[in-house]
């Protein structure tokens, strides 16, 4: 399995540091406000990797981190007048909601801020110990960067190019611009916690070192996160745990890319920071998981409200071809294990799903692959004559069986195919404003009119439904309709 480290800058073999056990650590949310698309692409990103990683055998420990002491949340919670660490529990739960509504497989640890602020004093002692930070008068604990010579190391940058462009807040006691903080005093009004240097509250990126360090040991195999996160958080991660341990902290870093809608970058002020509660509410929670799927995880997006459209009737293909499949074991007694056609492909959808998935969790190459499986299983049924329609029923047990095997790992394909087909076709419906009443009266309509022979009043009606975006299918059992915007990759 090869995996891309942005710290060689080079697609590597994985291989954990012992056996079979794999340690991962993604940095996780800043809990001050609804979680938006990009938390729910990291989340899923991350817990992608996990299960595939278990899929492929090991035993993964996966930390994630609720960052609940921070400016923004203690800013929040004094305007609801509200104590800082209540309102971060309120959210955190609410964050919690959102995860379950997009099925993403919760993490082995969640760690939070507030709870480690014992082990976090203790790491900072360490590190002034060491001669790696200094307190200040004030009351403030710095990391002192220019003594941790490999700083800069992730970003491929000197530290002097690293000051370039960054804005640097002038700070009583610090010695060198390019420090940063580990300890905060407190400022009124701040929830703070007794320490050696007096009452203050951690910075933000020590958080990380004391929590991988107390749940996973001193190297991880994997660290990951957004890429915005690369500099300077996990610089500084780096800095703060390899100067305490003496060891290297991770072995690969990996990077989540950011997220543009609809061209913007996403923000509040622009109106388009899309929050999962939201989309969830417009889309089925397969249809936000295909779409960041069709996307490599590291790459950054531009994701369009027409992608997940395009989601909503690729997964309609797929999930009316399944539904298909079923009737059509049902009806013809298919089996898997027993003889299926000769060009059966069944015996290939795992191994492709693996070949592409080990080369870097590639999910948009194991999505494009899903298009000719059902295309093969389509063009099957509708060509089976008689004589090998059991072969072909027992070959689509077969794919069935085998595209359940490769893709759950995703979380695709596990609801009931008849509801999610209905479902969708209703949210069409109601988008097209055409009422199913109204159609199926038309094609009763139409149906007289042919036996009448008056096909000009037939086409006509074919016609009109067609203008609203309604398309018929005329077959022996009878006329059934479609949403023609679901239907362009099906037909
Ligand atoms: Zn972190």
């Amino acid at each position: 399995m090869k995996i891309y480290n942005a710290m060689t800058r080079r697609k590597e073999e994985f291989i954990p540091i012992e056996g079979k056990n794999v340690r991962m650590y993604a940095c996780g949310i800043t809990v001050y406000d609804l979680c938006h698309i990009g938390h729910a692409r990291q989340a899923i990103v991350y817990a992608m990797i996990a299960d595939y990683l278990r899929y492929r055998g090991y035993n993964v420990k996966y930390v994630r981190n609720y960052t609940d002491v921070d400016d923004k949340i203690i800013q929040r919670a004094n305007m609801l007048g509200k104590n800082a660490i209540d309102f971060s529990e309120e959210q955190i739960k609410e964050t919690e909601i959102d995860m379950t509504g997009l099925h993403v497989t919760d993490a082995d640890i969640y760690t939070k801020a507030s709870e480690y602020i014992g082990k976090i004093i203790d790491f900072v002692s360490e590190l002034i110990k060491k001669g790696y930070a200094y307190p200040t008068e004030k009351g403030d604990v710095y990391y002192a960067v220019r003594k941790f010579p490999q700083y800069g190391k992730l970003s491929h940058r000197k530290v002097d190019e690293l000051l370039n462009g960054v804005r640097v807040e002038i700070e009583e006691g610090k010695k060198d611009p390019i420090d940063f903080a580990l300890w905060k005093s407190a400022k009124p009004g701040e929830i703070s916690w007794d320490s050696p240097w007096g009452k203050g509250r951690p910075g933000w990126h020590i958080e990380c070192s004391a929590m991988a360090l107390d749940t996973l040991g001193e190297t991880i195999d994997i660290h990951g996160g957004g890429r915005d996160l690369l500099f300077p958080h996990h610089e500084n991660e780096i800095a703060q745990s390899e100067a305490l341990t003496g060891k290297k902290f991770a072995n690969f870093w990996t990077y989540c890319g950011l997220i543009k809608i609809n061209g913007e970058k996403m923000s509040k002020s622009l109106g388009n920071s899309l929050t999962i509660r939201d989309a969830l509410k417009r889309y089925n929670y397969e249809v936000i998981k295909y779409v960041m799927f069709s996307k490599h995880y590291a790459s950054d997006v531009d994701i369009l409200d027409s992608d997940y459209q395009i989601a909503e009737s690729h997964l309609y293909y797929f999930y009316t071809t399944i539904q298909a499949m079923l009737d059509f074991i049902n009806s013809y007694g298919g089996n898997e294990s027993e003889e299926g056609l000769a060009d059966d492909i069944s015996g290939k959808i795992v191994s492709d799903f693996i070949e592409v998935m080990d080369d870097d969790f590639n999910t948009s190459a194991a999505l494009a692959n899903l298009y000719s499986i059902f295309k093969y299983a389509n063009a099957s049924m509708k060509g089976a004559k008689k004589s090998n329609r059991k072969a072909t029923a027992n070959t689509m047990a077969k794919i069935l069986e085998e595209l359940h095997k490769a893709y759950t790992v995703l979380g695709l394909f596990e609801q009931d195919p008849e509801t999610f087909v209905v479902e969708l076709k209703k949210k069409y419906l109601k988008k097209i404003e055409v009422d199913e009443d109204y159609i199926n009266e038309q094609i009763k309509k139409r149906a007289e009119a042919k036996k009448l022979k008056n096909f000009e009043l037939a086409d006509s009606i074919r016609d009109i439904l067609n203008d609203k975006g309604i398309i018929l299918n005329d077959s022996r059992e009878g006329t059934t309709w479609d949403v023609k915007a679901l239907y362009k990759i099906g037909g």
